[in-house]
């Protein structure tokens, strides 16, 4: 039987924490548990997971439905977009069967990439390995989740390229009905054109899902939607991550000048593993950013302490009861706090 290779290359950074990331890893199990139910797809698909960060990584091999298990997915910090493109043209070498006159090679791979930023690496090297020797012979479907992705840089890779904005409320459920269809569609017809070379893919629900237009794509602000923060607990030194979400469409409209206001409001904390240091790019960082900027605050997700950006000198955070003193999970050193009204300072923000 020849195999239908699908690669889900999946973005998992900082600003996917939370109900994205959750979202996209039930999304995952749903996929797959409807197309087992799916004689021709059941036949024919086979799935790999490759998660990027600050690194690139893959999580499961091509594999067939009946024994793929969704992978629980990581998080890190960091866009490494040409880390990922490298990364799944090598698994294509080494895990997509090649036909010759002795046998009938796999059907012609799809790649779904999904990312909702714009790169932190420098994707140039990767794009021109894959326009010469991959996109040819490999399906690109380039997946843009929210205002912040970059599909500019994607439109230099592929011309499918969708966008929807995983806010909305039921929009990911659509979006993977819409990858489950796509996928069904196409193992359905790959018997009907030469060597399954054309791509099939299921008709969009326009309310949620859209094609970028080619000559207006969306250039994402210089600035991310949200600012990250990683901490740790001081009671277990589990690290955890505060997510900021930019206002979003708030601004001053008067007749004579619209000005957008700026500043972030606390979307959640999320607690996290040692594993985020492991995929998260070394030495990067998504600059400073200012308490005064940042409205409203989130207790501990590791133990419940109600302040989570004590600053230690180390310069990382952590969280405490309240004022006195407490040991910085970090460095080991003890730090005071005083009560009553904080100045502002400066933290060090991820990479969002
Ligand atoms: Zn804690
Ligand atoms: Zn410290």
């Amino acid at each position: 039987m020849r195999r239908l290779p699908i690669f889900l290359v999946l973005d998992v950074s900082e600003s996917m924490a939370g109900t994205n990331r959750d979202q996209l890893e039930e999304g995952i199990g749903t996929i797959v548990a409807t197309l087992r139910t799916d004689a021709q797809a059941l036949d024919t698909v086979y799935l790999s997971v490759i998660a990027f960060a600050g690194i690139a990584r893959t999580l499961v091999d091509l594999c067939e439905l009946p024994a793929f298990r969704a992978p629980p997915l990581p998080i890190g910090g960091g866009t490494a977009l040409g880390a990922a493109l490298d990364l799944v043209m090598d698994e294509i070498d080494r895990q997509v069967i090649i036909g010759d006159r002795s046998r009938k090679g796999d059907w012609r791979p799809i790649v779904y990439l999904f990312t909702d930023g714009k790169p932190t690496d420098d994707i140039s090297a990767a794009r021109e390995r894959w326009l010469s020797h991959y996109r040819a012979r490999v399906d690109l479907v380039a997946i843009a989740l929210g205002d912040y992705a970059d599909q500019a840089v994607l439109a230099t890779l592929t011309d499918h390229i969708l966008a929807f904005d995983p806010s909305v409320p039921g929009g990911f459920e659509v979006f993977m009905r819409w990858l489950t269809e796509s996928v069904s569609l196409q193992s359905q017809r790959l018997g009907e054109t030469e060597g399954g070379r054309k791509l099939s893919l299921a008709k969009v629900d326009e309310r949620i899902i859209v094609q970028a237009d080619p000559d207006d794509l969306h250039a994402p602000h210089a600035d991310a939607d949200c600012v990250v923060m990683i901490g740790r607990c001081q009671r277990n030194a589990q690290p955890y991550l505060l997510k900021y979400d930019r206002h979003k469409g708030d601004s001053i409209n008067t007749e004579y000048l619209k000005i957008p206001v700026e500043g972030y409001r606390i979307s959640g904390a999320y607690p996290l593993n040692e594993t985020y240091f492991e995929w998260s790019q070394p030495g990067a960082s998504g600059g400073q950013a200012n308490t005064a900027d940042l409205e409203g605050a989130a207790a501990c997700p590791c133990c419940g302490n109600p302040i989570t950006i004590a600053l230690c000198r180390c310069g990382h955070l952590f969280c405490i009861t309240g004022p006195g003193r407490a040991d910085c999970p970090w460095c080991g050193s003890e730090v005071e706090f005083q009560g009553g009204g904080v100045e502002d300072f400066s933290v060090e923000r991820g990479q969002g």
